[in-house]
């Protein structure tokens, strides 16, 4: 007997499928039990570019067998958009949005740390250098170097529009939709470094006196040796976070 089991496919794991079931729901009448991994070679998905599978809205193994009126839903390794809301169930997210940047965008770098992103820069990394950790450590390659992109194996690389920093990190939490991972000032800007929260006392000795009166919460980078406080520049940041935030709301 065949069953019927719905299914979804997520972002560019649509690039696999025929036109009646892209970025849509549909179903399919199937000899049940069937695994996830079954299903998804019938589907000409190739399993390396799947990364979860919910099942009624459950996180699943691949060799989970699907039933009658299961509904599945797939998506690919490096989604661009967010789906850290769908992953209610899961104490510690599935996966964390890593990125690797080429020469033309420090100052992108930057703002991508201030918002608590792992990412990686360099003025120096060469071209096949940034393709080798990008696989190797699952980061999505940013670059404003089209060539680099069209590298082969180049899995996970997004072509950067904007050329002024602002318009460049509204580009990309727009485009990866990262509002709800945003943890800002946990990171350091210049090294990427996670900053440690200090008591005062810590950093009595490290910082201006009239700065120590003035705040009371401290950060540090233990790479750096810097110390971080919540001071204008700090405001200033606050502002273009706060900014970007209320886009998404427009
Ligand atoms: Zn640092």
């Amino acid at each position: 007997m065949l069953k019927t089991i719905s299914f979804r496919c997520y972002a560019e794991l649509n690039d696999f499928l025929p036109v009646e079931r892209k970025q849509r729901n549909f179903t399919l009448s199937l000899k049940t039990p069937v695994t996830v991994a079954e299903v998804i070679e019938l589907l000409g998905i190739p399993l390396s570019e799947v990364d979860l599978v919910m099942v009624n809205s459950q996180p699943v193994e691949r060799s989970h067998r699907l039933y009658k009126n299961d509904y599945v839903s797939i998506y690919p390794t490096f989604e661009t958009f967010d789906i850290s809301s769908l992953k209610t169930t899961q104490k510690q997210p599935l996966r964390i949005t890593k990125f690797i940047l080429d020469a033309h965008l420090g100052k992108l770098a930057r703002y991508l740390r201030m918002l608590g992103f792992d990412t990686l820069y360099k003025n120096d990394y060469g071209d096949l250098e940034i393709v080798e950790i990008a696989k190797e450590q699952k980061r999505i390659i940013l670059s404003r170097d089209k060539l680099l992109l069209k590298s082969p194996r180049v899995n996970h690389g997004y072509y950067v529009r904007a050329t002024e920093k602002h318009n460049q990190l509204i580009e990309v939490v727009e485009k990866f939709e990262l509002y709800s991972q945003f943890k800002s000032f946990t990171r350091c800007m210049t090294c990427n470094t996670v900053l440690l929260s200090k008591s005062k006392e810590d950093i009595r000795k490290l910082i201006d006196p009239d700065i120590y009166r003035s705040f009371d919460e401290f950060f540090f980078c233990p790479v750096c040796n810097k110390v971080f406080w919540k001071g204008s520049h700090f405001e200033r940041m606050e502002g273009l976070i706060l900014s970007i935030i209320s886009r998404k709301t427009k």
